[in-house]
């Protein structure tokens, strides 16, 4: 469907921005070569290198002969998000389109964001990231069906898309995904809108937490649930959808037709000034002091240790998010980000128990089975809440396992999937759909005809 897509012929050139610190000459070519060949000639007005101040100016300097590439080196390590305003300053082409240091673009991954981009400029458009394999370089699809998100310990994170979205995205793949927030890497957008916007906090340093902070200034519109094309729902949706208005406007989207690898590593190979976790803290800290008003108690709460960690001076910031109107967070869990939970700053979790022991995640993530374990009451893989049917542990929930529909699984949380409904009845829990109950008596939790004599069924909350 992709192939079949048409584009624009007057789309809006781009500047290509690629910041690297002490990157490989060999994924660092490729990056510039796959540029070259797979964009239209006419819509790369230039390729600034900006050079992080690594150790080996000529890596940066050796790469000037190529066409349309331009270098500007550092003379002092500035982080990527200086290093970046630093290249979008210099640019001149109507769109930037920021990328790593080591991604191959594939073919026609340039055409649907700026598309995207000029049919509305205050769109934030990121590709679809493949992997490129760290070991072999291999270049390997990657899936589709998924946005970007976090928890509390604000780390960014790849989520699926719920049920009822991937149902509705079947009839058209290519259609936009709106995400909560963007990986960071790799995106495309307006220029005059970057600054207006704000660019980056010029006092976060070498990597991390940047893409938070874009991401919450700038809030997507949510596609909305629709699992019947029943006229009347879309006349609904249509009226709510004119009836919201964006935290500070935009809005953030990845494009399944664009498709661009990336070499994701398993550590950073480069050095963090002050410590890794200090500056992720740090940067991080500055997003949530800026942009999360109360909520950032629950980041603090998740990330104890980030409190004693120095923030610098947030001010400006604070004055770019009065004088760009921005909503408060709240805002932004509600209408952005319903699917993050958002624990009560005094609300306790429960413990499912038989007996001594209790319901245990074993540590297990989704499609994982369940089990008991002695009780510890310290939370941990122990903690559930009970909400709307789901039995949840932060944004796992308990489910049926697909293949056999009988072994508990745990799942990413989506009310609207009736394998995650439960009901509490006296001792049992009872699948809201079928008439069975939790079970106990095998190693991993399963469902049973329900029998409230049978002890392996009873629990208590
Ligand atoms: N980078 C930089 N200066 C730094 C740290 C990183 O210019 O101090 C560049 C790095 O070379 C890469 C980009 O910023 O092109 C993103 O960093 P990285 O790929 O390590 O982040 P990841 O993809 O692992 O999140
Ligand atoms: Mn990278």
């Amino acid at each position: 469907m992709c192939r079949l897509k048409k584009y624009d012929d007057d789309l809006p050139q781009t500047s290509i921005i690629i910041t690297f610190h002490n990157e490989a000459r060999s994924t660092l070519l490729r990056t510039i070569v796959s540029v070259l060949n797979r964009s239209p000639e006419h819509l790369i007005k230039e390729i600034i290198l900006v050079d992080d101040f690594s150790d080996n100016p000529e890596d940066g300097a050796a790469l000037r002969a190529i066409r349309k590439v331009k270098v500007i080196r550092n003379s002092k390590r500035e982080g990527l998000m200086r290093s970046r305003v630093r290249g979008a300053d210099a640019a001149v082409a109507p769109v930037l389109t920021f990328l790593d240091s080591h991604v191959e673009c594939n073919v026609h991954w340039l055409e649907p964001l700026l598309q995207r981009v000029k049919e509305d400029p205050t769109r934030v458009v990121c590709p679809v990231i493949d992997v490129i394999s760290m070991d072999t370089f291999q270049y390997i699809g990657a899936s589709a069906d998924l946005r970007g998100g976090f928890d509390w310990n604000l780390v960014f994170k790849w989520e699926y898309l719920g049920h009822a979205e991937r149902s509705a995205r079947l009839s058209d793949p290519t259609q936009v995904i709106r995400t909560p927030m963007i990986a960071g890497g790799l995106f495309s957008m307006d220029r005059k809108y970057f600054s207006k916007l704000g660019k980056y906090d010029m006092k976060m340093d070498v990597w991390g937490g940047e893409n938070l902070e874009i991401s919450f200034r700038l809030q997507p519109k949510l596609t909305p649930i629709i699992k019947k094309p029943n006229y009347e729902i879309q006349l609904v949706t249509e009226i709510s959808y004119h009836s919201r208005v964006w935290q500070c406007g935009g809005s953030l989207e990845i494009v399944p037709c664009s498709r661009v690898g990336h070499v994701f590593r398993k550590r950073h190979p480069y050095t963090f000034p002050g410590g890794s976790g200090a500056v992720f803290a740090r940067n991080t800290r500055r997003a949530a002091e800026v942009w999360m008003d109360d909520y950032k108690e629950l980041y603090y709460r998740s990330q104890p240790l980030a409190k004693q960690v120095d923030y610098g001076d947030i001010s400006e910031r604070v004055d770019l998010r009065q004088k760009l109107h921005c909503k408060p967070f709240r805002w932004y869990l509600e209408h952005v980000y319903p699917e993050l939970q958002v624990p009560a700053l005094k609300e306790a979790s429960h413990v499912i128990k038989q007996g001594v022991r209790c319901l245990d995640t074993m540590g297990h993530l989704v499609d994982g089975s369940l089990g008991l374990y002695p009780c510890h009451y310290t939370g941990g893989n122990q903690e559930w809440r009970f909400e709307n049917g789901l039995i949840r542990h932060h944004r796992l929930c308990v489910s049926l396992s697909s293949e056999d529909r009988v072994t508990a699984v745990l799942a990413a949380c989506d009310p609207t999937d009736d394998a995650q409904i439960w009901r509490r009845q006296g001792p049992l829990i009872r699948h809201a759909k079928l008439d069975a109950c939790l079970d106990t008596a095998r190693p991993a939790l399963y469902i049973e005809q329900c029998d409230e004599d049978k002890p392996s069924q009873q629990f208590s909350f």
